[in-house]
């Protein structure tokens, strides 16, 4: 799993890292804007505290989640982004998981908040097909249009700069004891998630692969 605050840039790395162990990237972020977008009983019911940069309860995280897991496409592993994110979920987690627990590797992005809210507020992501730039980063694109398909950009509801702060504050309060959590266990890994993305890569799949 990736752990990291809001921006630490863990979303972009958990696909590509995936993408390179071919194995799945379990996204519950993504699981619960696709909710949202298609209008599902799921997305009514977290549609409003998404918004607002709140958590969702851990009991319907843990449904969510548990029938993910469930799919023999993970059977292989997966890469969870966004899971668990409260002391709980890790509970619930480990008993998902069962046996496989022991394979779990905690890896932790570790971003300065400057540069996590430079990275939140100018993010733009394709509605078409989820390409994701910055407007401070000049090397990504950003025009008002996606330069891979030529849909619209637009700001996520919950990267306004009032909900970054909300989110900033529930990663504190619940997610960032998470990191006591599996350092206790001997499973978190630190990496450091200011240097440039490609080092992070690198950083992240050597972490994992010595695991
Ligand atoms: P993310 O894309 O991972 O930043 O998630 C976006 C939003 O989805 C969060 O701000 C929460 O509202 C919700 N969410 C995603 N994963 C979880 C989780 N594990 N527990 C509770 N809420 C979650």
């Amino acid at each position: 799993m990736l752990l990291g605050p809001p921006g630490s840039g863990k979303g972009t790395q958990a696909e590509l890292v995936a993408h390179r162990l071919l194995i799945p990237h379990v996204s519950t972020g993504d699981m619960l804007r696709l909710a949202v977008a298609r209008g599902s009983e799921l997305g009514a019911k977290v549609k409003a505290l998404m918004e607002a940069g709140h958590l969702v309860s851990d009991d319907l995280m843990r449904e969510v989640v548990a029938e993910r897991l469930a799919q023999p496409d993970c059977l292989k592993g997966v890469i969870l982004d966004g899971y668990p994110r409260t002391v709980v979920q890790a509970h619930d987690l480990d008993a998902i998981l069962g046996d496989h627990a022991q394979f779990l590797v905690a890896v932790y992005l570790d971003v300065a908040e400057e540069v996590i809210r430079r990275r939140i507020v100018g993010r733009r992501s394709c509605m078409q097909c989820g390409r994701i730039c910055n407007i401070y980063d000049s090397r990504s694109c950003c025009g008002p249009r996606c330069d891979v398909c030529g849909s619209e950009l637009v700001q996520r509801p919950d990267d306004h700069d009032e909900v970054v702060t909300a989110r900033m504050v529930e990663y504190a309060e619940k997610t960032e004891p998470l990191l006591g959590y599996y350092r206790k266990l001997g499973l978190l890994r630190i990496c450091n998630g200011d240097l440039d993305f490609p080092v992070v890569h690198e950083e992240i799949i050597g972490l994992i692969e010595s695991s």
